[in-house]
């Protein structure tokens, strides 16, 4: 196998590891002896220098109105070295680092991957953010250029710019009617650029990006990542998603959440596939649309938009010829079973659950493309990566267990490619997810005697009522089983007997109102299939849950309120009339 000794495979790795990393790496051709390896250079440079793949359509960008904009390979090396180049001209070195704040256009993935080849840091942002969360992230990035749109620029930088002291350089994509002071526009810095650049030595540990997770559970960290990721997105764009070159990709994740840039732009370019760039929000009617007039082979998405999918309804589905999908996966929360068996019959696919997090960087857990799925579980474990179960009342030091049935927090063992490298400003916590070679991941999981996974909850959601252990999850999936309901939150109230009582909140699907009949009904389902211990004490109708704009469900948000405690760090929610989910 032709590998560059020069680069190190994370690890000392397993027979199984060694194969599947260095399958992956010896498909990527490297900056050249000693040279490293460099994202950009793997999704973007080696294509372009092929002439089989050159002139294939790398960026397909449909826009709210229907327009496509197409970008082939060559196109995208030619834009990302002048981006590198001009980054060059204005003195941004190696290591600096660069905020994108745009909207699913190119120039937000030129940005990004022109950063890459310049090797600056680089941290896409989600649009929708107000100047506070902005402020803060690029104040704890040391953010030295941003890119953004000047109505961005006007509504959310402006009022905060005397406060961002490393900030030097904002360029502005799109047009521009009155260009703000102290701002350029990126067109046209862009036009006196060369369209050649070549990349310099990048070691596998230089890094890549800033990912801000997404406030689930508290305060967003910034996790830092590396080049050598590029191996594990590469190996697992292919072996997780099923994707090849000639295939047409969609994956709705804003760049701005991990999952958004790990498998939105690096793992299917470094695949050589066509990715489709969709600038709007979620609308039923449009999805389906775009599978079906773009062909759609392989769909990444999240559960709260396929459960969205469903609660549109099966007519909807049926309007559209959706048989192009042949590989359909979903990540960020637990995928339902009652989910899985809508898509085997609306969608013709069964969607594969997929588990990672932004601290692992690459999928680590997968339901595999030539494996019937089993609908509810999160799947096994990637070849490559090991995955441990730490039971509950186990000594600190005792070592995870490995096989067979265990219920506990998920562990993997140390090191993997796509591993997150530090939490921005805050190295303690870094620190303290790792114990006797293993990350701890904060998730609480059971796995069966075929060593397949199932999601229990995160431990800050687990529920101790009378003696007992709930996931959240479990009492959820029973609950959304019911026709009537369309999503559920299930937490845990403070209570003087019990310790905490299940409290559970429902948002019912169109056609259907909240009645004292139905939520009888509801705690009579619960009650026959849960048990009388684990069933919600208490079930309530609301028109919308809280969702982090990443689509996960702020079960903490629902406690707090609840409690009458602080609401926390919001800056994630979604504002409840919004539709942008990714
Ligand atoms: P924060 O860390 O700020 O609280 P977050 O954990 O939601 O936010 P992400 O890194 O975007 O931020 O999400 C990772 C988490 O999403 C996982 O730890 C897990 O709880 C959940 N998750 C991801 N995929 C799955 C899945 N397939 N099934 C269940 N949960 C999942
Ligand atoms: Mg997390």
């Amino acid at each position: 196998m032709d590998v560059d000794p020069s680069v190190p495979i994370a690890g000392e790795p397993m027979a199984e590891t060694a194969a599947w990393w260095l399958a992956a790496r010896a498909e990527m051709d490297g900056l050249g002896a000693g040279a490293g390896l460099n994202i950009a250079h793997e999704c973007v440079d080696r294509h372009a220098g092929d002439p089989l793949s050159a002139n294939r359509v790398a960026l397909r960008a449909v826009s709210r109105a229907g327009r496509r904009t197409d970008m082939t390979y060559a196109e995208l090396a030619a834009s990302t070295s002048r981006f590198a180049n001009l980054l060059g001209e204005l003195g941004v070195a190696p290591g600096d680092s660069l905020f994108t704040l745009l909207g699913r256009v190119p120039d937000l993935y030129v940005s990004v991957l022109g950063g890459l080849k310049a090797l600056v840091v680089v941290s896409p942002l989600f649009a929708a953010f107000g100047p506070e969360p902005i402020r803060q992230r690029l104040e704890l990035g040391d953010a030295r250029v941003l890119v953004t749109t000047e109505a961005l620029y006007r509504r959310r930088i402006e009022p905060i710019r005397h406060e961002l002291s490393t900030l030097r350089h904002v360029l502005l994509s799109g047009p521009v009617r009155d260009l703000p002071r102290g701002t350029m526009r990126l067109d046209e810095a862009l036009s006196g650029a060369a369209p050649t650049h070549t990349i310099a030595p990048t070691r596998p540990d230089h890094p890549s990006f800033i990912h801000f997770t997404s406030g689930t559970t508290g305060t967003p960290k910034g996790a830092l990542h590396v080049h050598e990721a590029v191996v594990a997105h590469h190996a697992t764009a292919v072996f997780s998603l099923d994707l090849r070159a000639s295939d047409t990709y969609w994956c709705t994740a804003d760049p701005g959440w991990v999952t958004g840039t790990s498998y939105g732009i690096v793992g299917p370019l470094s695949v050589g596939a066509t990715v489709i760039v969709d600038d709007a929000g979620f609308d039923p009617v449009r999805w389906y649309g775009l599978i079906a007039e773009e062909k759609i082979d392989v769909w990444y998405t999240a559960p709260t938009a396929l459960r969205m999918l469903m609660r549109a309804g099966p007519e909807v589905a049926a309007a559209h010829d959706l048989t192009s999908l042949r590989h359909v996966a979903s990540v960020g929360e637990p995928l339902n079973a009652e989910v899985v068996r809508w898509g085997a019959d609306a969608l013709g696919v069964e969607i594969h659950d997929t588990w990672w997090q932004t601290e692992t960087g690459s999928i680590m857990v997968h339901n595999p493309p030539d494996v019937a799925v089993v609908p509810g579980s999160m799947g096994v474990a990637i070849p490559g990566v090991e995955i441990g179960v730490v039971r509950e009342g186990e000594g600190e030091h005792s070592q995870p267990s490995l096989s067979g049935p265990a219920e506990g927090q998920l562990a993997i063992r140390t090191p993997w490619p796509s591993m997150f490298r530090d939490y921005v400003g805050d190295h303690q916590r870094y620190e303290s997810c790792f114990a006797d070679g293993w990350y701890l991941s904060g998730d609480l999981v059971q796995r069966d005697e075929s060593d397949r996974l199932w999601f229990v909850g995160r431990a800050d959601d687990v529920i101790k009522s009378a003696g007992h252990l709930v996931g959240p999850f479990e009492v959820e999936s029973v609950l959304i089983e019911h026709p009537a309901v369309a999503e559920a939150a299930v937490i845990g109230v403070p209570d003087p007997v019990a310790g905490e009582r299940i409290k559970a909140f429902v948002v019912l699907n169109a056609g259907h109102a909240r009645s004292d009949q139905l939520l009888m009904d509801l705690m009579a389902l619960a009650r026959r299939r849960l048990g009388p211990a684990v069933a919600p004490r208490q079930i309530t109708v609301v028109d919308d849950l809280p969702h982090t704009r990443s689509g996960k469900v702020m079960r903490r948000l629902l406690k707090a309120r609840e409690t009458g405690e602080a609401e926390g760090d919001l800056s994630t929610l979604e504002p409840p009339s919004g539709g942008d989910r990714d």
